[in-house]
Formats: C-alpha cells, structure tokens, sequence
C-alpha cells in the first residue's frame, strides 16, 4: 500500500514539475518573438525612445537607431512616447 502511495506521489510531483517547465518555456518562447520595429521614413533621431527606456535597450545617435532585444522587456514606454508613432511592437520571429 505504501508503495503505491510513493509512485503515485512521484507521478503527480513529476506531472507537476513538467507543467510548470512547460509553461516557463512557452512563457520565453512568447516574450522572445516580440520586439520594437522602428519604422526609420519617420524616426527624427530626438532620442525621446532611449530616454523613457528603463533597460537602456535603445541607443539613439545621428541618424542611428538601435534596439537590444535582450534588454527590453517590451514594456512600450518607448512606443506611447515617440512623437513621430513611428515604433510598434512586432513579432520578429525568434
Ligand atoms: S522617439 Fe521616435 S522619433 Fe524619436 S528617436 Fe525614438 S523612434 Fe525616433
Ligand atoms: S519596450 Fe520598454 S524596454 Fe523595450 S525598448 Fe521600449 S522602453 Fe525599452
């Protein structure tokens, strides 16, 4: 009798530790295919995006615009602040 009780504790432990990896790993795989896209036909280069990002994802110099997608976490403050509404948030398929 006891030893059914451990199996079955070992199974319903193990379906759980698998759920919850599951879901971590859905949960990754979610974020990660979401980035911010700058349309650069209407970027000015004013720098407001890099100053509201909080993870210094974005870097904004002469004419250059850039974003890590490692540090953002697609918070889109840069987005609602960009005077020219020229960023979206996109899925760049990784
Ligand atoms: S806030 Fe908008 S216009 Fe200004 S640099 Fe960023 S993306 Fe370009
Ligand atoms: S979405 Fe948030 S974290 Fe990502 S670049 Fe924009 S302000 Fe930074």
């Amino acid at each position: 009798m006891l030893t059914v009780i451990t199996i079955a504790s070992i199974v319903v432990i193990a379906l759980f530790v698998l759920s919850a990896l599951r879901h971590k790993s859905l949960k990754r795989k979610m974020k990660a295919r979401l980035g911010v896209k700058n349309d650069l036909d209407k970027c000015v280069y004013c720098g407001a995006c890099q100053k509201w990002c909080e993870h210094k994802a974005i870097t904004v110099s002469a004419k250059m615009w850039k974003c890590d997608d490692s540090l953002c976490s697609r918070c889109i403050k840069c987005i609602y602040h960009c005077p020219k509404k020229s960023l979206s948030l996109v899925n760049i398929g990784v």
